[in-house]
């Protein structure tokens, strides 16, 4: 069948069938990206042409899913510059992936230190293991941009030496992007184990695990252009002895009989049950898309949007910011005077606008700020400004209706 794009969409969006069926101005990139078609068309072709489960049978098939999905950690490996395969682990994106480390691995620790900006995912697992502020969980405060309080982080490590440290790269809610480098490297002088947050990061930033030393890394499929109920663990391998399988069975065994069961090594003792076959499949050809476009044009085009997304903002009038756009990417959270948020999105949806409103699973940063939530629109490098402008055009005219 001969392929039909929309006229005015842009050369990345023409990658994406959804631009194609939709007229939607999709805003809402923090929350989870579209998919493109190279993607799409992985999970098409393996329930179509090999839909098989992997590490078992041997049948051709077999073999095939399971070196496609073998291959993504390679992939995978190459892409965050990890040294060995053994350090990826796949999991079902980050909330998985931190309730894993924090239960099995992390809960020996007595302190964990979390920053200001944390999303629920990387706040209630601490709190299921009985800590709170300052029992067990030290919260790194930041200024009235939201900036990282370095000083006061360096204070915590020094009253709590070989803490677990546990920071967002990139705030979900406001785009802040803490200086991931120079944490891990004041936390290590500190003897404490850091693991980042990675949600936000890989649709923005080029990453490697060896320029950062870090020792954990928490990745997600779905915000990343792959699939849903996907994401993935890097652990450094000085690691990987001392983290306990969180979940075992199928799969990650070596011998078992009535008494006793021995496991695998890394990552096949870490990924118990049928894992998400074509999740994972599709991550990889998500991850060759990024390539194939490369972080240094996504980059630029993002920073550029940001910077046109935040002039254009500003004009709007009682438009209340929290933070400056300095050192952010992507979500740019905002409210309006006497406005609720809800109503705003409401409105923006009746007009094909889609974003966020509300506390962005951020509640504890809102308390801080005193306010429910906020309006988030979150970019992609596939916006643009004709996105903006349109979203720009659609809140002056919500504004004049709720200002009535
Ligand atoms: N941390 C951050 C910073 C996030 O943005 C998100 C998703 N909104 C999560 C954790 C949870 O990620 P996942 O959906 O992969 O579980």
């Amino acid at each position: 069948m001969k392929k039909t794009y929309k006229k005015d969409i842009n050369m990345f969006k023409k990658d994406f069938p959804y631009f194609q069926n939709s007229n939607t101005i999709y805003l809402d990139n923090a929350a989870s990206t579209q998919k493109p078609k190279c993607v799409i068309d992985s999970q098409v072709e393996y329930y179509e042409k090999y839909c098989a489960n992997i590490h078992r049978s041997s049948f051709s098939h077999a073999n095939k899913a399971t070196k496609n999905y073998e291959n993504t950690r390679k992939i995978l490996k190459n892409f965050i510059n990890a040294r060995c395969i053994e350090e990826i682990i796949f999991t079902k994106g980050v909330t998985e992936s931190i309730n894993f480390i924090a239960s099995s691995y992390a809960k020996e620790f007595k302190t964990v230190i979390i920053s200001s900006l944390e999303h629920h995912s990387n706040i209630v697992p601490w709190h299921m293991q009985g800590r709170e502020l300052n029992r067990g969980l030290e919260v790194v405060s930041c200024d009235d941009n939201l900036n990282f309080n370095m000083q006061h982080f360096e204070e915590l490590l020094k009253q709590n030496p070989k803490s677990f440290v546990s920071i967002t790269h990139i705030s979900n809610a406001f785009g802040k992007i803490h200086d991931i480098k120079s944490i891990i490297h004041l936390a290590h002088k500190y003897k404490a184990v850091v693991m980042i947050d990675a949600a936000q990061s890989l649709a923005h930033f080029k990453v490697d695990m060896q320029e950062l030393e870090v020792d954990f890394f928490v990745m997600s499929g779905h915000k990343t252009f792959a699939p849903t109920g996907l994401g993935a663990i890097y652990i450094k391998k000085e690691h990987l002895k001392n983290v306990q399988a969180y979940q075992t069975g199928g799969a990650t065994i070596h011998e078992v009989d009535y008494n006793s069961s021995t496991l695998l090594n890394s990552p096949y003792k870490f990924e118990a049950g049928t894992q998400n076959i074509v999740g994972v499949i599709g991550f990889s050809k998500a991850l060759e898309y990024i390539l194939s476009i490369g972080y240094e044009k996504i980059e630029t085009i993002e920073n550029d949007l940001y910077i046109y997304l935040d002039e254009e903002l500003r004009k709007l009038d009682d438009i209340i910011f929290y933070n400056d756009i300095n050192k952010a990417i992507g979500s740019r959270s905002f409210n309006f005077k006497n406005i609720f948020h809800d109503d705003i999105a409401i409105l923006l949806d009746k007009m094909n606008i889609a974003l966020r409103v509300g506390h962005h699973c951020a509640q504890p940063i809102m308390k801080h700020l005193n306010i429910k939530g906020t309006i988030r629109v979150s970019l992609a490098f596939y916006n643009d400004k004709n996105d903006i402008d349109k979203l720009i055009k659609a809140l002056k005219k919500a504004l004049s209706i709720l200002k009535k």
